[in-house]
C-alpha cells in the first residue's frame, strides 16, 4: 500500500506523511545511503536511536555481493540487517554504466561483467525490479540511464528517451515504484523527462542526473522546473543530494526526500557538521577543547564524549572516531529535517532557511 498525505505547506515547500507498506515517514525526509547493506560505520540500532524513518540500499551492489538469494534467504533485507524502517533501493543504473567492468548498454538493458565472480550479468528494467522486490524493497527505482556530467545535447536526448523507454516496462511490474527524470542540465530536456514520467503514473517522481558536478545555479534551475511538472500530490524525491544548504533550498522548491552519503562520508574524512558551520576535527585546536561536538547536540557522541577525546582518536588512528563522528553527523541532518518540518508547519520556512544559512558557513 502506499500513501501520501500533505499535512502543511509553507510556499512550495510541504510537510507530509507519507505511508508505505504500513511504515509511516515524516517528509521533508534524509535517507542515510545503506549501499551494500549498511550505513557505513553504524548498526541498525543507531540508526532507530538517531531517529533515522529510512534508508536507501543499492541493488547492483547487492547482486554481486552477497548475491540476491542470499538475502532472499534470510528473509529479506529488512531481516537480513535487523532494520524495521522503510527501505529504498537503488537500482544501481548509474553505478552499472559508469562501472570498470566492460558494459554495454542497450535498448534493452544494460550487460556487464563483474571482476567478483567472473560472470556475465544482464539488467533489464524488467529484471531491475523484480530484484529489487526480491529482496523486499519498500520503494523500488527505475533503472535510468544517466549520462556523466557533462554530456552533450544528443546524449542527453538519447538518456531521455532511453529512460522513458525502461520507465514503461519497469511501471509493468507493479507498484511502489518511482520513476527518474534525466536530462541534464538542458530545460527544454529537463522538463520533456519530468512529463514523460510523470504520464507513467509512478508512486512517486525523481530527480535524476543532477548534483553530479554541475554548477549549483543549473541544479536549482533544473530542480525548479522539475517540481513545476511534478505533480503536488506525489512525493518529489532528489536522488544523491546531501549539502545541508542545498538540501534546504530545494526543500523551498517543493523536494520531499533526499538521500546521500555526504555526512557519513564526511564523518570518515574527520569533517563534522555544527550549526555554526563545519569543523575540521584533526586540527589542532580541537585537541583542547573539552566540550562537546556540538554543545547543542543532544546524539550519542555528544552526551558522552568531547573534541578533545574525538580528536586524540584520530590521531591515534582508532577506528571508534568513525563510528563516533557519524553518529553525530547523521543525527545533524535528522535534526535538521526535523527543523525544517516544524518551520513548515509554523508557516515560517523562509526565516528558518536564511537564519541557518547565515550562521552555517562550510569551512
Ligand atoms: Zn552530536
Amino acid at each position: 500500500m502506499f500513501d501520501f498525505e500533505i499535512l502543511n505547506t509553507d510556499g512550495k515547500a510541504r510537510h507530509a506523511l507519507m505511508t508505505v507498506n504500513n511504515k509511516q515517514v515524516k517528509t521533508p525526509l534524509f535517507m542515510p545511503v545503506a549501499t551494500k547493506g549498511t550505513v557505513k560505520t553504524l548498526i541498525s540500532e543507531d540508526l532507530e536511536e538517531l531517529g533515522v524513518q529510512a534508508l536507501i540500499s543499492n541493488m547492483y551492489h547487492l547482486l554481486l555481493k552477497p548475491g540476491i538469494e542470499k538475502i532472499e534467504d534470510a528473509g529479506g533485507l529488512h531481516q537480513f540487517m535487523n532494520w524495521d524502517g522503510l527501505i529504498f533501493t537503488d537500482s544501481g543504473g548509474f553505478q552499472m554504466i559508469r562501472s570498470d567492468f566492460d558494459n554495454e548498454v542497450t535498448s534493452k538493458g544494460v550487460t556487464f561483467n563483474s571482476d567478483q565472480d567472473g560472470k556475465t550479468y544482464e539488467i533489464t528494467p524488467e529484471k531491475c525490479i523484480q530484484l529489487q522486490k526480491r529482496i523486499g524493497s519498500d520503494i523500488a527505482m527505475c533503472l535510468d540511464y544517466c549520462p556523466p556530467y557533462p554530456a552533450d545535447k544528443g546524449e542527453l536526448e538519447k538518456s531521455v528517451m532511453r529512460t522513458k523507454e525502461w520507465a514503461k516496462r519497469c511501471k509493468k511490474q507493479g507498484d511502489n515504484i518511482f520513476g527518474i527524470s534525466q536530462g541534464g542540465t538542458i530545460p527544454e530536456l529537463r522538463e520533456k523527462s519530468c512529463k514523460d514520467i510523470v504520464d507513467l503514473d509512478f508512486e512517486g517522481n525523481a530527480i535524476g542526473g543532477l548534483s553530479i558536478g554541475e554548477p549549483t545555479e543549473l541544479m536549482y534551475e533544473n530542480t525548479k522546473i522539475s517540481t513545476s511538472v511534478f505533480p503536488k500530490r506525489k512525493p518529489r524525491y532528489f536522488m544523491g543530494l546531501g549539502s545541508p544548504i542545498d538540501i534546504l533550498e530545494c526543500v523551498k522548491m517543493g523536494v520531499d526526500i533526499f538521500d546521500s552519503a555526504y555526512p557519513t562520508r564526511n564523518a570518515r574524512h574527520r569533517t563534522i557538521f555544527t550549526k555554526n558551520g563545519n569543523i575540521r576535527i584533526d586540527k589542532r585546536k580541537f585537541g583542547e577543547q573539552h566540550i562537546p561536538l556540538d554543545p547543542n547536540c543532544d546524539c550519542p557522541t555528544c552526551r558522552n564524549y568531547t573534541r578533545a577525546y574525538i580528536h586524540h582518536l584520530c590521531k591515534a588512528d582508532e577506528l571508534s572516531w568513525m563510528r563516533l563522528a557519524s553518529l553525530h553527523n547523521v543525527k545533524f541532518m535528522m535534526d535538521l529535517m526535523e527543523d525544517c518540518r516544524k518551520a513548515i508547519s509554523e508557516n515560517r520556512y523562509d526565516s528558518f532557511k536564511e537564519d541557518f544559512i547565515d550562521s552555517y558557513t562550510v569551512c
